[in-house]
């Protein structure tokens, strides 16, 4: 297929590079030059890289990104033609994804939210799982996508269904891991080894595959960004955003997001999320070392 790709991040270049790999044209685009994808043509817009294409691609940063993206000046608005699918596998807000949705469906077009699971590993080896909101039709006419890039398609709704069930995804992803790092923190101040405490924990019902997945990385203290901590931040605030025009209250997530405020302020942003274990050492007086050194 003819396939546009925006936003060569962390996630982008990788699923970009699959797209190739699986045979399709792509041409490619990046808000700051350089980043490059083998065998993709470098366009100079999103406007130009969607021109001609039969589907444009997103994985963006944020709600802002994908809106100056599709509508700001050079969007891919002007390109859109009849049936061209538009997806978003950013992570961005429900009610602006309704938005946007119905904009491109003016213009003729077919959109799709997608947002993703599987962090940078999960790109890499094709590996991604996709939570969409939109028309089941839709889904068909990009399956072989999908299938290049990721090994699961579930389907959560309408447009912003998707993006809905990622965020509440996250949710649970943020709160899980804080409780992980407030429960490490408070073992090693107790004095137990962390191996012996995470033996006990994945063999019992709190077993958890946040666990599985970031433990190895806190006990070699690896902070590099998988899944940065600004980002998980900007989910945080989608979350509380959308319970506010939800009229709920989400209490536990509120504190976190106090922690993640002090993370940013103590300059973390650009370290993976796991690393507000070491804000939480540092308050304790406490590292969570590997017996192992
Ligand atoms: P990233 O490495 O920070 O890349 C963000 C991309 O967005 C870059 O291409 C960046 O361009 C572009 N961008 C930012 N602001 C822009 C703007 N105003 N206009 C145009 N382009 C803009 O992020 P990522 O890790 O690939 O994540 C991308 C999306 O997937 C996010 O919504 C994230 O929440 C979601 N996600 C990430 C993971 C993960 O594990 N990393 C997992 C699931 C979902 P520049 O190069 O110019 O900065």
């Amino acid at each position: 297929m003819q396939v546009a790709f925006l936003g060569l991040g962390i996630m982008g270049q990788a699923m970009a590079a699959n797209l190739v790999k699986a045979g399709n044209e792509v041409s490619v685009w990046n808000r700051t030059p350089g980043k490059r994808v083998e065998g993709a043509r470098e366009a100079a817009s999103p406007a130009d890289a969607a021109q001609g294409a039969e589907v444009v691609w997103m994985c963006l940063a944020d709600t802002d990104a994908v809106d100056h993206v599709l509508f700001g000046p050079d969007g891919v608005e002007s390109a859109i033609t009849p049936g061209m699918v538009v997806v978003d596998s950013s992570t961005i807000s429900p009610s602006a994804t309704r938005n946007f949705a119905e904009r491109v469906r003016i213009k003729g077009g077919q959109y799709l939210d997608a947002p993703i699971t599987g962090s940078k590993i999960g790109a890499q080896g094709a590996q991604l799982v996709f939570m969409v909101g939109g028309d089941p039709a839709v889904i068909e006419k990009v399956r072989p996508l999908f299938d290049a890039m990721g090994k699961l398609v579930l389907h959560m709704g309408e447009n912003g269904q998707g993006q809905a069930a990622k965020i509440g995804m996250n949710l649970m992803i943020a709160l899980i891991y804080e409780g992980f790092a407030e429960a490490l923190t408070l073992i090693t101040k107790l004095g137990v080894e962390p191996e012996a405490f995470l033996n006990l924990i994945q063999n019992s019902m709190v077993r958890s595959g946040v666990v599985d997945y970031k433990a190895p990385f806190v006990l070699k203290r690896d902070f590099s960004p998988n899944f940065p901590l600004r980002l998980m931040h900007k989910d945080i605030h989608l979350m509380l955003d959308a319970a506010h025009e939800a009229r709920l209250k989400l209490p536990a997530l509120e504190t976190v997001d106090e922690i993640y405020e002090v993370a940013s302020e103590e300059g973390y942003s650009d370290m993976d999320y796991a690393a507000t274990l070491a804000l939480l050492e540092k308050w304790a007086g406490v590292e969570v070392k590997s017996a192992a050194g």
